[in-house]
């Protein structure tokens, strides 16, 4: 392993070997009980690293390709993680294969600290949305409602139960970068219902068998707190009861439900309806 010094203020690591023990670390985090050890993750692209420095996330390696070497861009990201203490790697084509597991990696990876919102610490003022999900166990669901709530302005995620890692790189990928700018806390069922009990605005839970329809409802009053079921199995009877309203979404032809991130996105855009100034668009044909 060569070391040398940057454009940026800092030591960059050239890495070669996928033997080096940096690097071994880092494809290990392909594991959840590796990324649980180290309490880390990574996330992959310059622009998506740049965003979570931005966001105050805690990177610990920036790893960069060989082509990044003299890119403006790629070397101010190495300056902000060495200034934050955190250790840079330029490496080969073949590591940064075997890092991201794919074919044709993005130049940059980050592995940043983990970092979880406690449910105390949920603030739910008038006009604020929640997600709670119920047992969520894809990632690319997972992955797709925590976009969604970044798209829609929510306030955050709780997943309740025994649910897919928000740190695994399906889901993080799936993301698109809104991992870093959306707070997901986690409870097991019991500490939700408690944390519940002191929620002062609407709980709307989705259920296929619900007797309002989502269409009907006013939730320009006071916080709402939207709660989705599982994929296989829906919403607990546990869960189900705590609900103030168990909405539906009409369906027509004989899909027998709607997958759990689209009903979660048509449920968002419907809370936040009236709070979207959105702008016309304009057909410029
Ligand atoms: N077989 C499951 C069931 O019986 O509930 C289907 C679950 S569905 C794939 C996952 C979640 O998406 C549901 O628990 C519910 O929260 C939401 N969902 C999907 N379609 C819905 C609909 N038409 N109305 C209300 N919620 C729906």
């Amino acid at each position: 392993m060569n070391e040398r010094h940057a454009g940026a203020p800092g030591l960059v690591k050239e890495v070669t070997s996928l033997a080096n023990p940096l690097v071994k670390d880092i494809k290990a985090l392909a594991q959840k009980k590796f990324r649980d050890q180290q309490n880390a993750f990574m996330a992959e692209g310059l622009k998506l690293v740049i965003d979570a420095l931005d966001l105050g996330w805690q990177i610990r390696t920036l790893v960069f390709a060989k082509a990044g070497r003299g890119n403006a861009a790629v070397e101010k990201v190495a300056a902000r993680t060495v200034a934050a203490g955190g250790t840079v790697l330029e490496v080969s084509e073949k590591v940064l294969v075997a890092i991201t597991r794919r074919d044709n990696p993005q130049m940059v990876v980050g592995v940043f600290s983990q970092k979880f919102l406690a449910l105390k610490d949920i603030r739910a003022d008038n006009g604020d949305v929640w997600v709670a999900l119920d047992r969520v166990r894809d990632p690319g669901n997972l992955g797709t409602v925590i976009r969604t709530i970044d798209a829609v302005g929510a306030k955050g995620v709780i997943l309740v139960g025994d649910t897919t890692d928000p740190f695994s790189v399906e889901t993080v990928r799936a993301t698109m970068g809104s991992i870093f700018a959306v707070p997901v806390a986690r409870a097991t069922t019991e500490a939700f219902l408690a944390w519940r009990g002191g929620f002062s605005g609407l709980v709307a839970g989705t259920h296929l068998k619900g007797a309002v329809d989502y269409r009907s409802v006013d939730f320009s009053r006071g916080p709402v707190l939207l709660m989705m079921g599982n994929e296989q199995q829906g919403l607990p009877e546990s869960l189900a009861a705590s609900c103030d309203r168990l909405l539906r979404i009409p369906q027509a032809g004989r899909a027998d439900s709607l997958n759990l991130a689209v009903a979660t996105g048509v449920m968002l855009f419907e809370i936040r309806r009236g709070a979207l100034k959105l702008e016309p668009i304009v057909d410029q044909q």
